[in-house]
């Protein structure tokens, strides 16, 4: 139990370390909603690699860090601020905003037309089918 503790603190300690990378790069905005003036955390998009891995984090708000797992309570609208991060130079952006996108798209009749006209490099398609839940 503890050891997992440990491990856990030193994941943290590392991804803190990739912080201020991420924040150049997200320009202290939500990198799904764009959402400014907000506490961002670090958010590990899955398949989780051993090393921590800027390329996989993302710097979040709350509601879309919660993202998947907070689905069914979440408020919809917040999931139209998603479109920006669909066509995101980051692609574990996209790879994040697809999956929520296509999680709700049953129930929220705005979201097809949404994914309707996207391109998705076939590497990302490839890392959405991997791990289909977040
Ligand atoms: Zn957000």
């Amino acid at each position: 139990m503890a050891k997992g503790l440990e491990k856990h603190q030193e994941r943290l300690n590392q991804l803190n370390m990739l912080g201020r990378d991420l924040a150049r790069r997200a320009r202290s905005r939500c990198e799904l909603c764009g959402a400014s003036g907000t506490a961002l955390s670090i958010h590990e998009v899955p398949p989780v690699p051993t090393e921590p891995d800027p390329d996989q984090c993302l710097f979040l708000c709350a509601t879309c860090s919660g993202g998947m797992e907070k689905l069914s309570r979440s408020d919809f609208n917040h999931w139209r601020n998603l479109g920006d991060a669909l066509w995101s130079e980051t692609p574990a952006a996209q790879v994040m905003a697809v999956r929520i996108l296509r999680a709700l798209e049953p129930q929220c009749d705005w979201i097809p037309p949404m994914l309707e006209h996207l391109y998705l490099e076939p590497e990302v398609e490839e890392w959405i089918a991997r791990a289909p839940v977040n």
